[in-house]
């Protein structure tokens, strides 16, 4: 069964709609109630995954107050945020704000975060890197570092527990 499936069953919850829906006029972007589905979002949509529930459907599902069966499932985690939805839509409705606010509902109401997600706050928190540095192959299949191309080291903080209490302060603000 689908997501969409679910949510033909669901019923409408007008608090949680609201609530996102101050979110996205808090960040001045538009209300859900703006999106007059033309689907520019999911036509630019990087996510393939995500492809499963497009992002117009996922407006179309907050603007029916849709909520608890978007926020349950799984394919929230996997917008990878290149922000195109934002850019391309025409009314200033941006996709990916309501699943920032379905992805901080699921973690307000207890769902485990899938482990890359705890990875990658491990690593932010500890280093200010989302992950290690990387290595690239090149097309004489060598491996190459940041120094072996001449790249600057990146800089991490110098003061981690100051770094980490910024961090932590920026994440209890309320978007
Ligand atoms: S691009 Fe904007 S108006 Fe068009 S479907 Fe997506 S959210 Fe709605
Ligand atoms: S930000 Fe997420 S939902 Fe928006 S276009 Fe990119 S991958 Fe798709």
């Amino acid at each position: 069964m689908t997501i969409t499936d679910l949510t033909s069953m669901g019923e409408p919850q007008a608090d949680a709609r609201a609530e996102i829906n101050d979110r996205l006029k808090r960040l001045q972007d538009h209300a859900s109630d703006y999106c007059y589905q033309c689907a520019k979002c999911t036509s630019g949509c990087e996510a393939h995954k995500l492809l499963e529930l497009e992002p117009h459907k996922i407006v179309a599902l907050l603007k029916r107050g849709l909520i608890t069966e978007l926020v349950n499932s799984d394919v929230i985690w996997t917008c990878m945020t290149c922000m195109k939805c934002r850019e391309r839509c025409p009314q200033q409705v941006a996709p990916i704000e309501i699943l920032f606010a379905a992805k901080n509902l699921a973690v307000q109401s207890g769902k485990e975060l899938p482990g890359k997600y705890t990875a990658m706050l491990q690593s932010i928190l500890g280093t200010g890197l989302l992950q290690e540095v990387q290595t690239v192959t090149t097309a004489a299949n060598a491996t190459m570092t940041r120094d072996q191309l001449g790249l600057p080291p990146l800089s991490v903080p110098s003061d981690v527990a100051k770094f980490q209490a910024s961090i932590m302060a920026i994440a209890m603000q309320k978007p």
